[in-house]
């Protein structure tokens, strides 16, 4: 038997993982049953993690993994179709939630999801928002004001003239970070600019990284300088938030604490119970309507999961 390799996993592509060993990689593929998940998860393994590898003594270049480390972190997303959580990245330390100003529209709610998915999995999440130089509507304003009041770090940026990058570069030097955001939001010219080595294609959705034929859905992590580590996630559509109940939402959004003590029943989910004081505060302009109305997509999304997740008892 080979000994025993620490590694940590670049990318995966139909379950061969890239795992960085030391000075090289290795192309490897799961063994045994070591890697079951109490979870339900469809990925056993994710980019970033931290795992044990065997090399095949009969085959350069390649190995197993035998062990995965426990994940200090990890984002996750709940996949409607195949009504399972997918790891898209371990043992990060920050979420950049990238976004734009306009082109494409500024899309707050869905900003929203990755934040409070960044703290279910232990990430701090940072907005990013770019294209700065197309100017900022009053209402994009208003609502990124709304982030900042919850304590939410928030950086604006232009990769075109480079404002803002070097607030970036000083939020995630040292860390390993994840850049997750829709498509066309400038993700990439981000990433360029941070690194021009690293020359990804800007404005075409596939065919990034040259990485083959299967490049359209996967994430990559890249090392930008010796203790900086970036792990690049393809361009996203929609996000469903994993591994929390309706119940446990109301804690995802700051704004509503100071009031749901005035809530008449203890128990308020902030709903439509008579007498909510959340609501209230809603009615007079003390918490800004779209978060609100954030709340409540999430909400309703929330038993969709619940009942693919823990079956009939949330229901
Ligand atoms: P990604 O899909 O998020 O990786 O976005 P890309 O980096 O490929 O950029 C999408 C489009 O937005 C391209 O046409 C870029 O030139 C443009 N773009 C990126 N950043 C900026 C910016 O800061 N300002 C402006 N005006 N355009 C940008
Ligand atoms: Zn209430």
């Amino acid at each position: 038997m080979m000994p025993e390799i620490s590694g940590q996993v670049l990318y995966g592509i139909n379950n061969i993982y890239t795992v960085a060993v030391a000075d090289k990689k290795l192309q490897c593929r799961i063994k045994g049953k070591v890697l079951k998940t109490k979870k339900r998860q469809y990925n056993p393994i994710a980019v970033g993690d931290l795992v044990e590898v065997v090399a095949d003594p009969f085959s350069q270049g390649k190995g197993w993994i035998i062990r995965r480390k426990e994940r200090s972190s990890s984002l996750e997303r709940w996949n409607k179709k195949r009504r399972a959580c997918q790891v898209l990245a371990a043992n990060a330390e920050l979420l950049i939630c990238t976004a734009s100003t306009s082109n494409p529209p500024f899309r707050p709610r869905f900003i929203d999801r990755l934040i409070i998915s960044a703290e279910i999995g232990g990430l701090i999440p940072v907005v990013l928002l770019n294209k700065c130089d197309l100017g900022v509507e009053p209402v994009v304003r208003e609502r990124v004001e709304v982030w900042k009041k919850n304590s939410y770090r928030v950086i604006s940026c232009s990769a075109l003239t480079g404002k803002g990058i070097s607030d970036l570069e000083e939020v995630i030097n040292g860390n390993t970070v994840v850049f997750i955001g829709q498509s066309g939001v400038g993700k990439s010219s981000i990433l360029n600019s941070l690194e021009p080595e690293l020359k990804l294609k800007v404005g075409e959705i596939s065919s990034k990284y040259d990485r083959g034929i299967h490049t359209t859905n996967f994430a990559v992590m890249i090392s930008l300088n010796k203790n900086t580590r970036i792990i690049d996630t393809p361009g996203i559509r929609e996000f469903e938030v994993s591994g929390i109940t309706q119940r446990d939402l109301h804690g995802f959004f700051p704004e509503f604490s100071p009031w749901s003590a005035g809530c008449a029943y203890s128990s308020c989910l902030h709903i439509d119970e008579p007498g909510c004081a959340v609501k209230h505060a809603l009615e007079r302009g003390d918490i800004h309507p779209d978060r609100y109305r954030s709340y409540v997509r999430l909400f309703n999304d929330l038993s969709d999961f619940q009942k693919g997740f823990y079956g009939s008892a949330y229901s």
